[in-house]
């Protein structure tokens, strides 16, 4: 198997990232950080995110990265939906936005089903992104 040497996201050093996101120091700095949050709002569970990046000296976004990951829940909800900015507990969007997204990309397929030109079908998959709204 290749190895995929990038640059890791949190330090910029260069490693090898097939299995983690980042590279080998951070996974372990950064499952230290996890743990350390992890057990804080267990005995704390109704805490805010500023008590909670103050109280274990980690910061307000990496806390935010746990809870969108879903790798912690918080009973403040400090997401909020990409699309309509309504407060979420974890992910990108909201129920509701969630929906109508698949919706869209349920029709935007279906009306590329129905054009249905062969020749064009390659610059079709580049352009389905960009459906414009009725
Ligand atoms: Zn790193
Ligand atoms: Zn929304």
């Amino acid at each position: 198997m290749q190895a995929a040497l990038k640059n890791c996201p949190r330090c910029r050093k260069i490693a090898n990232l097939t299995i983690y996101k980042f590279c080998d120091d951070c996974v372990r700095e950064d499952e230290e950080t996890y743990q350390k949050v992890y057990d804080y709002l267990r005995e704390n569970p109704g805490i805010s995110l500023v008590e909670l990046s103050t109280k274990t000296e980690v910061s307000t976004k990496r806390i935010t990265e746990y809870v969108k990951e879903g790798r912690i829940q918080m009973v403040e909800k400090i997401l909020s939906c990409k699309i309509c900015s309504e407060k979420i507990e974890k992910g990108e969007l909201c129920l509701i936005c969630e929906e109508n997204q698949k919706k869209a990309l349920i029709e935007s397929l279906s009306s590329i089903k129905k054009l249905d030109k062969p020749a064009a079908s390659a610059k079709m998959h580049t352009g389905q992104r960009r459906k414009p709204r009725e």
